[in-house]
């Protein structure tokens, strides 16, 4: 028997705020087909991996030491990616970097959210900016999408004005729907509002919007992109997240983060992967052809099929999802179940994988 077993959750002085909570919980299952977690499904190219070993290699001999607290080199690297990717001329001061967008958008909250805070989103959305709302003890304020997952940009704009939350999340493309946010409309929110806006752009890189980084000069009081290397990067195991903003913003969450926050090993790892940058973009224009082949697939057999920007689908309509998405199990693949009735989600893959989704698509149970 394991040591401590017999303690229950219930027998713990945990936070009264976090009882009944269900954590982030996306299955990690070993099956031949996984297209549940919005990866990039192209391995690195072993050109990419030596770089990284050589990297983390010339590094090793100093591990005795802390990193560099800033991660100025690498927030550099990232600087001159978005300015290239954008035609917004940034630098390392408006670029700050983080273990994951996900510890990005929490850093973002322990700063301009926490007790007595209120934080908004646009749901269904990333499942991550509630909990990490309740992980800081700000308090969640979710606000309907229309029925067909589209934003309503005036009424949005007008709750934002009446509510005047502490922060708003926009997730553009919207994961799980994949819908973007136009520039025009992303104007009227944050002319509305008097907190921060927030715009995750994680599936920047799979559409065609422009990104809100054009706005970073016109609203720098106001607005914060997160973006991260785990989609289209293809370095979801590097665990690398940033952000572009003014760089106040940066300084503001200097008051947050962790010391030494990124190891030398995945700031090494991270800037050897952002010099193959555009051979790893490359997948990009690829998934997205595959996307509109899946979206197309799926609309001929009869499904309900949400438009997407991004690099998964969410498509519909089962009576039940959760049977539905067992069957796609049994056919060995994984699909995400993201909690929205009669809808699945599922991540665009390569082809041959998007062949047995589709596959496996004509025969289980709707
Ligand atoms: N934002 C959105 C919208 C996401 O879908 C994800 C990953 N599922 C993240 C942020 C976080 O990704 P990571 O921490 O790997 O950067």
């Amino acid at each position: 028997p394991v040591v401590g077993a017999r303690v229950e959750l219930s027998d713990l002085p945990l936070r009264e705020d976090l009882r009944g909570r269900t954590p982030y919980g996306a299955p990690q299952l070993d099956v031949p087909y996984r297209l549940n977690t919005n990866e990039n499904p192209y391995e690195p190219t072993d050109a990419l991996a030596a770089d990284v070993v050589a990297a983390v290699a010339e590094i090793a001999g100093d591990l005795h030491r802390y990193p560099d607290r800033d991660a100025v080199a690498l927030r550099d690297d990232l600087a001159a990616y978005l300015t290239e990717a954008t035609s917004v001329t940034l630098t390392s001061e408006n670029v700050w970097a983080a273990n994951g967008s996900n510890e990005i958008l929490q850093q973002i909250l322990q700063a301009f959210g926490g007790p007595g805070r209120v934080a908004l989103g646009f749901e269904p959305s990333y499942s991550m900016h509630p909990i990490i709302a309740a992980g800081t003890r700000t308090e969640w304020s979710p606000t309907p999408r229309r029925q067909d997952f589209s934003l309503d940009v005036e009424k949005a704009a007008a709750i934002i004005a009446e509510t005047r939350p502490d922060v708003v999340f926009v997730t553009s493309p919207n994961n799980p729907t994949g819908q973007s946010i136009p520039l025009e409309d992303l104007r009227l929110l944050i002319s509305a509002c008097t907190g921060v806006i927030v715009v995750d752009e994680a599936y920047a890189e799979f559409s065609p919007q422009e990104s809100a980084i054009k706005l970073l000069d016109e609203f720098g009081s106001r607005l914060i992109v997160s973006r991260t290397m785990s989609k289209a990067f293809a370095f979801a195991g590097g665990r690398l997240g940033y952000l572009a903003a003014a760089p106040a913003v940066v300084d503001a969450l200097q008051l947050v983060r962790l010391p030494y926050h990124l190891s030398a090993l995945t700031q090494a790892a991270a800037r050897a992967s952002l010099r193959h940058a555009s051979e790893t973009l490359g997948s990009v224009a690829k998934l997205a052809a595959e996307r509109d082949r899946v979206s197309a697939a799926l609309a001929e057999m009869g499904f309900q099929v949400v438009p997407s920007d991004a690099n998964f689908v969410l498509f519909g309509w089962f009576e039940d999802a959760r049977e539905t998405w067992k069957s796609y199990l049994e056919h060995g693949v994984l699909i995400r179940d993201v909690g929205i009735a009669g809808h699945l989600r599922v991540t665009i893959g390569t082809p041959e994988e998007n062949d047995a989704f589709l596959a496996a698509s004509k025969e289980v149970s709707r």
